[in-house]
């Protein structure tokens, strides 16, 4: 395989930094690194963030929250979508689970029960309108009941914003931040401590100052992309991935290439043929002109169907010679603006890069 995801270290501590600037000292940082820290490599970049002096790690399920352990991270980890049947796998490596209903809430705390463990850290996440996880407001008496019986303590109370980078629902916006502060003025009024309070992911923290409470979690602006252009020029993408072209064809009016005939060579074409395909993350989506790779600065399309382990692309205008590198996206060359010429977005094109990938980490 010669297609290679390249991580770069320094863009983390860059971006890491930026992100604090834009938060108050005080404010405590959640690193989020599910899904193989969004495609680059979980460990890695978990121990880096640890390095400097993250607050909290972020993961979905528990079991990346344990691989993590096993491989010595100590920093603490939320597990954002904890299930109850891996609960006891959530004790036995002290990962702390957001709890998003008083089903999941009476579980946990009967498995401490069982286990009979006093004050296991946990959170509890509020529906303020995204209407995925969270508890409403009238459960508060019922989950009070509950941590009174001290066999879970609140470290966090959280909400998740459903829009914080599309400025044009800033009135939803405002109406889940108002709503969650006063999910926690009703909340905290029962409660003799003061858990740590967070709703905004990378864009809430760059466009709703007003809502980052005591912590922040960010992901997507930790890998280098804001959103938005306005934030995107002060974050650098972490990753850059490259492939190579193995072999050159020429293609005369008339000629069909790829499976199913899908390109018919109107004019006398070149194409190149690229060591990287669906099995990679380069969907099909991305076939048929629609998707590129970058050769020698110039744009060359992907030319018909999308194959397994295989895009052939364009190269007419463009040149280049057998065994050449060829970027899928790089710092120059951003994931978002590939994503977006296919209509998705950056998160889909970066957390889909296949295992097969070889990740190299460096610190420049
Ligand atoms: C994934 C996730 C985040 C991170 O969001 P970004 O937009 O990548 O910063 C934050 N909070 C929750 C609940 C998440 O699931």
């Amino acid at each position: 395989m010669s297609a290679v995801l390249k991580i770069n270290l320094s863009h983390l501590t860059h971006n890491y930094q930026y992100l604090r600037s834009k938060i108050s000292k005080n404010v405590h940082f959640l690193a989020v690194v599910k899904a193989i820290a969004y495609g680059s490599d979980a460990l890695q970049i978990a121990k880096h963030l640890e390095f400097l002096g993250v607050d909290y790690l972020g993961v979905a399920y528990a079991e990346e929250g344990v691989e993590l352990r096993k491989n010595g991270i100590t920093t603490p980890i939320l597990v954002l979508h904890a299930q109850p049947e891996n609960y006891s796998l959530i004790i036995e490596h002290n990962l702390e689970p957001n709890l998003y209903s008083l089903r999941t809430i009476k579980l946990f705390d009967a498995e401490c029960a069982k286990l009979n463990i006093y004050n296991y850290p946990v959170h509890i996440k509020y529906n303020s309108g995204l209407n995925r996880l969270g508890v409403s407001i009238d459960t508060i008496d019922a989950i009070h009941s509950l941590l009174n019986c001290n066999r879970i303590k609140l470290a966090s109370i959280l909400s998740h914003l459903a829009s914080s980078e599309d400025l044009s629902e800033t009135e939803f916006t405002q109406q889940q931040i108002q709503r969650f502060i006063h999910f926690q003025k009703v909340f905290l009024k029962q409660l003799s401590y003061t858990p740590l309070i967070h709703q905004c992911n990378t864009s809430g923290i760059l466009n709703f100052p007003e809502a980052h409470f005591s912590m922040v979690r960010s992901g997507i602006g930790l890998y280098g992309f804001g959103n938005d252009s306005k934030y995107d020029v002060n974050l650098k993408p972490i990753a850059s991935l490259t492939a190579k072209i193995s072999q050159i064809q020429t293609l005369q009016p008339g000629e069909s290439l790829g499976y199913n005939r899908n390109y018919i060579a109107t004019a006398k074409t070149k194409s190149a043929t690229i060591t990287i395909g669906h099995a990679d993350g380069i969907d099909r989506i991305y076939g048929n002109g629609k998707g590129y790779v970058i050769i020698n600065h110039q744009k060359a399309f992907i030319l018909g169907i999308v194959c397994m382990d295989i895009i052939i692309v364009d190269i007419s205008k463009i040149n280049c010679k057998e065994g050449d590198t060829v970027i899928i996206f790089n710092e120059e060359y951003p994931a978002n603006s590939l994503a977006e010429a296919v209509g998705t977005i950056s998160y889909e094109l970066i957390t889909g890069i296949g295992p097969r990938i070889k990740r190299i980490i460096s610190d420049k």
